[in-house]
């Protein structure tokens, strides 16, 4: 069974994500150096000091915003004269308001424009989506934005580089995307410090930490992992000392860096390139999602991204949704003919009966595929629907990624909100 689902789901990537217990118990302000402290809310966020001011990078949730700011105003209360955004993401933007001061600068990616813009665009088709992903109530949906109708709060976009002096120390962007197209990387020379958003630990948990989301099933665009893996280069070769992340602990020492985000790094290149193969070598998306296996040397788990869902992803981020059998192409699904099947098979018992079978043979998703045949022949039928529901626990007995729990848990509660009344 899971056990960390309440610990991680702190986790970035997210609108709107779940209170975790994790990060309230670390709600204290972390001192970095002289100058730099940290509040671990639901995402980081950082405060930078120099003599003429100060600098926020990040915000935090929503939800977290206004303590994050209580926290670091203790600290110091001088100007805030720039908010950096490491990337558009709801947890890392949702207290701008509280920090934002007459004259303060808000720096992001010039890609922010478009992620937000997408976000807002989709708010209907994420809404419910994050809801079951984050473990959250679902927010209200307002009215369609529009295209284009997100609120932009940054002052300063840049491509690739963006660089600005405060109080005598240098601050230096750079776009290293990866998590999502906007990500940037903050780097401070004088302290040796790489900010570096959600590109290593995209969510707050101990070692090991979790192979990333090269595609989160939530809904994402393709998130390239040649790009990832060049940003992490980008990274290493500034040498940090300090690599302060958006969601985990800061990692220390330039040997522990190197180490960590290589592994990070090679892991990716190896689910990257163990896809492109098997798709060179004509093998279907399945397969590779079945063959493909992190070495165990990486040391990664898979608690908050899947290496099956990335190698999907890589999959359909280089070839779109067609899967090359001509039958895809039409728009009858092969649900269409479920019903048909179970007349064939002699009703939905039958089917079901062979779904229980499945299942005692150690074969959960097969059973959870023959019920989907039960029931679009009658989808009320409750014996479907029971052996649905076990199917479903099956899996979550042996589940350890918090995303896919909660869908397990949201398939269970659906078939039993169709169970007649008892
Ligand atoms: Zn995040």
């Amino acid at each position: 069974m899971l056990r960390l689902r309440g610990a991680v789901l702190a986790v970035c990537a997210g609108i709107g994500i779940a209170a975790t217990a994790a990060a309230q118990d670390h709600a204290k302000v972390v001192k970095i150096n002289d100058s730099i402290y940290m509040a671990p809310m639901g995402s980081n966020v950082y405060l930078v000091m120099t003599s003429e001011g100060n600098v926020v990078i990040d915000t935090a949730p929503a939800r977290d915003a206004q303590e994050a700011r209580e926290l670091l105003r203790a600290v110091s209360q001088a100007p805030v004269k720039y908010i950096i955004l490491t990337h558009g993401h709801a947890d890392h933007i949702g207290g701008i308001e509280f920090w934002k001061q007459p004259g303060t600068q808000i720096i992001a990616q010039r890609n922010y424009v478009e992620l937000v813009n997408y976000v807002a665009r989709l708010d209907g088709f994420f809404a419910p989506r994050n809801s079951v992903a984050f473990n959250h109530p679902q927010q209200n949906v307002g009215p369609w934005a529009g295209n284009y109708g997100a609120t932009i709060d940054p002052t300063i976009l840049f491509d690739e580089k963006y660089e600005f002096t405060l109080g005598g120390v240098k601050f230096e962007l750079v776009s290293t995307p990866g998590e999502t197209p906007d990500h940037l990387t903050v780097w401070l020379p004088t302290y040796k410090v790489a900010f570096i958003g959600d590109n290593y630990a995209g969510v707050g948990m101990p070692e090991p930490m979790s192979f990333p989301n090269i595609y989160a099933i939530r809904g994402t665009k393709p998130r390239p992992a040649l790009d990832w893996i060049k940003s992490i280069d980008t990274v290493l070769a500034l040498k940090p000392e300090i690599v302060l992340n958006g969601h985990a602990d800061p990692i220390f020492g330039q040997e522990e860096i190197t180490r960590k985000l290589t592994r990070y790094r090679d892991a990716i290149q190896y689910v990257h390139d163990e896809t492109v193969k098997g798709m060179n070598a004509g093998k279907d998306v399945y397969t590779l999602m079945r063959e493909i296996k992190l070495p165990a040397s990486y040391n990664l788990s898979q608690v908050f991204g899947k290496v099956s869902w990335s190698v999907h992803g890589i999959y359909d981020g280089y070839a779109g949704w067609y899967d090359g059998n001509p039958s895809s192409m039409y728009d009858e699904p092969p649900s269409s003919v479920y019903p048909d099947l179970v007349k064939l098979a002699g009703g939905p018992e039958r089917v079901t009966q062979l779904a229980l079978e499945k299942l005692e043979a150690g074969k959960p998703v097969e059973a959870l595929h023959l019920t989907d045949v039960s029931l679009a022949f009658d989808p009320g039928n409750a014996a479907a629907l029971n052996a649905r529901i076990k199917a479903l626990e099956k899996l979550r007995e042996s589940c350890e990624n918090v995303v896919e729990d909660g869908w397990l848990q949201y398939g269970i509660r659906k078939a039993k909100e169709k169970l007649p009344a008892q």
